[in-house]
């Protein structure tokens, strides 16, 4: 959601500093010409020196420069006279100069001519070394500034890819953060009331709201504040319109940018703009930093995501957790990210006192989608045959973004039919249009699939509610969320030790759904893949590691030392490399029959609430015990939530 609206005024091209430095090339160019060339040597040969000054003793002193040159140096009487009319008496010399082919032959030569001409003693000759600093200078700074010059026409074309026109951003602003900034001048026009749903993000995200509003109230309970917030939910779940709502309820500034702004080509750049960030955000605290999109910057290091591994990233990222580490948390900065990938983000950045606390956003539910249209309809004229209830049944799976298009679509719809109002007619065809339209992008299910998706559940809740050792159910739902197209959450035990009944539960509990769609439907889908995972390996631990079948008796492959886990080479024979498989399949088979004979036992319950899921799309603990009846056995289970899809 930062977009760069607050470039800044177009400039003429070059920039002020690169136009600075040409000039000062240019000044030093002619001073070479000008100043310092006022009195040059004039070149001459040997010949010339010899015969013309040399021979006639005008010669004052000759300087070898370099080795590789003479400079004459003429008696100051001689000057404006005879040959040497035109170089005026102020000239200090030298005033000519020859190139001479070596120290030694130069020296012979003139002893030759002392001796040829007869003269008693030779001019003074001194030996120079000299470095010509112009020609050198020159050879350094004309790459540079030609390096320069394409640097600033890559940046300008990078920077200017993202702003509008060629009159974007100083180059030299690169390592600035882009991030954009609300404040009470500039404010976010969304509020929480434009957030439907979402009750629970929302009370977490208004706490922290209020933690920033009223500092003082939490010190004064020495309450600690978390640092960092991720909101997680697949597209289009609301997390920008949340963290917009945030930006126009809370009255601190808010910086606002996307990770991908982030990363560019250069190393070192994200880095710096991090720091800068923070630095911004830091010097108006409280304030809230709100990266969008964080997975650009926070994808797990050295994962096999990053084939072509990143070092800017990877640099930035490190920075970025060198920021959060770096202030206290009752400074009153609070980072906000969003994404839809947290399982690829670095453990490292949800570890405490950096983004310790996760909101996870779900695709709305039957009664939120209701809510959410009644959102987007606000502005819209409605006829008076609209039936939201109805609209929100025919879109499960549908996420808010797209229910806000079918608003928008119902409308534009409704416009080219020349309609004064909105009818039902028009959303319906306007659904028609986004489902056809998500379907090419991913999976949205139709009635059919949603029946099977229902058993499939229903199945798992009534499986684990009759197996004794299962853990306690709270919630079945049919929305789908990631690979899974529903999902019961658990509230597990911990368990230091299993027993081989808890182990034969947990398979019958996996397999529940398959179960439920074979007894249903005599026919079963693909949708168990994931139970089925999570069976098979489960069996083969149970085989292979932990000593619970009989035909194998106490025996363990289990290799605590991790040395054998590449080489190919199997710690047992093949024969008993058959029996594991076959006592896996034994084991699954009887616990598919288990789970099939509870469920056929059952079946009126399952069906009871297969078809509550299918009318409420999410079920409740309550619902089930209206259901099934209080379960037997009550757990006491830990607050972490587990799910089977
Ligand atoms: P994300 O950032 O999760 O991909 P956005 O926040 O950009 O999704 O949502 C896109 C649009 O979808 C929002 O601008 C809003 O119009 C609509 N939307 C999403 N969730 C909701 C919601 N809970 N209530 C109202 N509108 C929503
Ligand atoms: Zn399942």
């Amino acid at each position: 959601m930062a977009n760069q609206k607050n470039t800044p005024p177009p400039e003429n091209f070059p920039p002020k500093t690169i136009r600075t430095v040409i000039l000062f090339t240019i000044i030093l160019i002619l001073s070479q010409f000008l100043i310092l060339n006022k009195f040059r040597p004039t070149e001459t040969t040997w010949k010339t020196f010899k015969n013309e000054m040399l021979a006639k003793g005008d010669v004052d002193k000759i300087r070898v420069v370099n080795k590789e040159e003479a400079e004459i140096f003429l008696k100051k009487e001689k000057l404006g006279k005879e040959n040497y009319l035109l170089i005026s008496e102020k000239n200090q010399g030298p005033h000519y100069k020859f190139q001479i082919g070596s120290v030694e032959s130069f020296e012979q030569k003139l002893s030759d001519s002392q001796k040829e001409f007869n003269l008693n003693e030779l001019p003074e000759i001194t030996y120079h070394t000299e470095t010509n600093w112009f020609p050198l200078l020159l050879s350094w700074l004309l790459p540079l500034a030609i390096i320069v010059f394409i640097w600033v026409i890559v940046l300008r074309r990078i920077s200017g890819s993202r702003t509008k026109g060629f009159g974007g951003a100083n180059p030299f602003d690169f390592g600035k953060s882009k991030a954009k900034m609300f404040d009470e001048t500039n404010k976010s026009s969304v509020t929480f009331e434009d957030v439907a749903g979402l009750k629970e993000a929302k009370t977490e995200i208004m706490e922290i709201v209020d933690f920033l509003k009223t500092p003082a109230r939490y010190l004064k309970l020495g309450a600690k504040i978390p640092k960092g917030v991720i909101i997680a939910g697949a597209p289009g779940t609301g997390k920008t319109l949340l963290a917009k709502a945030v930006a126009g309820e809370a009255q601190v500034p808010f910086f606002s940018i996307s990770g991908s702004e982030f990363v560019e080509m250069f190393v070192g750049v994200g880095a710096s703009r991090v720091r800068d960030l923070f630095q911004k955000a830091k010097s108006k605290a409280p304030s809230i930093i709100f990266i969008d999109e964080i997975d650009a910057v926070g994808r797990s290091r050295g994962s096999a995501f990053s084939l072509q591994s990143n070092d800017e990233r990877e640099s930035t990222l490190n920075q970025l957790l060198t920021e959060m580490d770096g202030f206290d948390n009752n400074k009153g900065v609070i980072v906000m990210a969003a994404t839809n990938r947290p399982d690829i983000l670095d453990k490292a950045l949800l570890r405490p006192g950096r983004f310790d606390r996760h909101i996870y956003l779900e695709l709305p539910t039957l009664q939120e989608r209701i809510k959410i249209f009644k959102v987007h309809i606000r502005n819209l004229s409605l006829g008076d045959d609209l039936d939201f209830d109805f609209l929100a049944a025919q879109t499960p799976g549908f996420s808010g973004a797209d229910i806000a298009n079918i608003c928008n679509e119902g409308a534009l719809i409704a416009a080219r039919k020349k309609k004064e109002v909105i009818e039902q007619e028009d959303f319906m065809e306007a659904i028609d249009r986004v489902v056809a339209g998500i379907e090419r992008k991913s999976k949205i299910i139709s009635q059919t699939e949603k029946r099977i998706i229902a058993y499939h559940e229903a199945g798992h809740a009534t499986a684990s509610w009759f197996l004794p050792t299962a853990d306690e159910l709270v919630k079945v739902t049919i929305i789908p969320r990631g690979k899974s197209l529903g999902a019961a959450w658990y509230l597990p035990e911990e368990h230091q030790l299993m027993t081989k009944t808890q182990f034969m539960d947990k398979l019958c509990m996996a397999l529940g759904g398959r179960a439920a769609e074979e007894v249903f439907f005599g026919e079963i889908s693909s949708g168990a893949l994931d139970d089925l995972e999570k069976v098979t390996k489960q069996a083969y631990t149970m085989v292979a590691y932990y000593g619970l079948n009989e035909r194998l008796g106490n025996i363990s492959f289990f290799d605590s030392t991790g040395k054998n886990e590449r080489s190919l080479q199997r710690p047992y024979s093949e024969a008993t490399a058959k029996m594991v498989d076959e006592e896996v399949m034994k084991l699954i088979d009887e616990a598919y029959q288990k789970t099939k004979k509870i469920l056929i036992e059952h079946k009126d319950q399952l069906k009871e609430v297969a078809e509550l899921l299918l009318e409420k799309e999410v079920i409740l603990k309550d619902d089930l015990i209206k259901v099934f009846g209080e379960r037997e056995k009550g757990n006491s289970g830990s607050p972490n939530l587990k799910r089977i899809a």
